[in-house]
């Protein structure tokens, strides 16, 4: 068994396992789970009783969560000196799969993001986003309900990489003054310079999770969003390797636009996924005016960050986006918002977005039944006008409870 330095794991439940290419999941897993900073100890409280509780009620005490605190941020510079101590990434990558509320990442100097580092670390390429409408929320489009997409976001190269260097350092000198030289560029002297990597490997893995997915839950599309148009060698790259990935991998599953459009005539063809690309600033368009016409999206980092939270804002914020990392095996379900330290400790703050990331990591455990009777519930509760603050502030009529008192609503509606 693993050692670890600070941490003594839980004596009952067991290690979720691979087995060959397949995970295994016990009836009792340990589950690490990061509170996070900030609001994350309201919410990861809410969180874990919901999720015990739909759990004890679908199976009655056959299964369970076996929890298991790990820490990083602020309770990890407590216990260990160090925000992002080697014992939380061992946990988790023993354990595979892990719960995680939001941290601080202070703006300019410090450390970097422990995010970021989380991600990139445990290798968890895929950033998975599912953005649904619950009936009541309020939001700012007319037709909030035809928004029901999961967006597969690269999560480890792209700008986001961290390969940049300052305006008038020496590193970025020799670069401009390489660049300039050996390609005849004329990059301005006073630049900052970041790169841009992104590789055949890192879209093929991403886009195959996209369309294994759609084919795995019969989602009728995945449409790749890139700037291509732009970027001929990256996002355009992007594009062209996920077409050549699906036509090799999936070659009886999927078709592309062209071919519904010149074979089938535009009649989608039983148990086969359409292939779509469009680029990434009429996509921000087309999700809010052709809602419905869009499912799976699989696309590089930065795109993905600005899409996510734009199909949040059509069904009423980020209060309600469940978000998930994930790489071959290992999942980190996490909120998406940060850590709104003015509300910490306040018992205020919308679960909703933790309890949804909670739901997907029921999904993952292959435990649907817990995960729908929490779906039926948080849309229960919201229908009933029973909400946090945020969502208070903006529904007529509707009672304000605290972040406790929401969970419990959420409980109760579980029958
Ligand atoms: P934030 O923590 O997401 O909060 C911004 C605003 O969003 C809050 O003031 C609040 O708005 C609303 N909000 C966020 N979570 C909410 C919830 N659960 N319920 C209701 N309203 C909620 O963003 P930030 O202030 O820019 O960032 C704070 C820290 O979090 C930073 O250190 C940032 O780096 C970090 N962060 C971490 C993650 C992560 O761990 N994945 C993600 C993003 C940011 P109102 O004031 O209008 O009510």
């Amino acid at each position: 068994m693993v050692k670890f330095d600070k941490l003594s794991y839980p004596t009952t439940g067991e290690k979720i396992e691979v087995v060959g290419n397949k995970l295994k999941f016990p009836d009792k897993p340990i589950i690490p789970v990061l509170e996070g900073d900030g609001i994350g100890r309201d919410i990861m409280r809410a969180t874990r009783r919901v999720l015990d509780a739909a759990v004890d009620k679908c199976y009655a005490g056959k299964k369970k969560i076996n929890w298991f605190d790990i820490y990083a941020g602020e309770a990890a510079q407590a216990k260990y000196g160090e925000v992002l101590p080697q014992d939380t990434f061992k946990a988790i990558k023993h354990f595979i799969v892990a719960l995680k509320g939001p941290l601080t990442t202070p703006i300019g100097g410090g450390f970097r993001s422990l995010n970021v580092t989380l991600r990139q670390v445990l290798n968890l390429y895929a950033c998975v986003r599912p953005v649904k409408y619950f009936e009541g929320v309020p939001s700012p489009v007319k037709e909030p309900w035809k928004m029901n997409v999961i967006i597969f976001r690269e999560n480890t190269e792209d700008v986001y990489a961290g390969i940049e260097w300052a305006k008038g350092t020496k590193e970025v000198k020799k670069l401009i003054n390489f660049l300039n030289k050996t390609y005849k560029l004329h990059i301005r002297s006073d630049s900052g310079i970041g790169i841009k990597p992104i590789s055949v490997t890192a879209t093929n893995r991403l886009i195959r999770k996209a369309i294994n997915h759609a084919i795995e839950h019969g989602r009728k599309s995945v449409t790749i969003v890139h700037k291509g148009n732009i970027m001929k060698y990256t996002e355009g790259a992007f594009r062209d390797w996920g077409y050549k990935l699906a036509a090799k991998e999936f070659p009886n599953q999927v078709i592309t636009e062209t071919e519904l459009e010149k074979k089938y005539n535009w009649q989608q063809p039983e148990g086969k996924v359409v292939i779509k690309d469009r680029i990434a600033d009429s996509m921000l368009q087309q999700i809010l005016t052709r809602t419905d016409e869009y499912e799976v999206i699989a696309t590089p980092n930065l795109n993905g960050d600005y899409l996510s939270d734009a199909c949040a804002a059509q069904v009423g914020g980020l209060g309600m986006a469940p978000g998930a990392n994930i790489g071959d095996f290992v999942g980190l379900f996490e909120a998406t918002h940060g850590t709104a330290p003015k509300y910490a400790d306040k018992d205020m703050v919308n679960p909703g977005s933790l309890i949804l990331s909670g739901c997907m990591m029921l999904e993952y455990l292959k435990w649907q039944e817990a995960a729908d009777m929490v779906y039926k519930a948080v849309g229960d509760t919201i229908k009933q006008k029973r909400v946090t603050y945020d969502l208070h502030r903006l529904m007529e009529g509707a009672t304000k409870l605290k972040t406790s008192e929401y969970a419990s609503a959420i409980i109760e509606n579980m029958g």
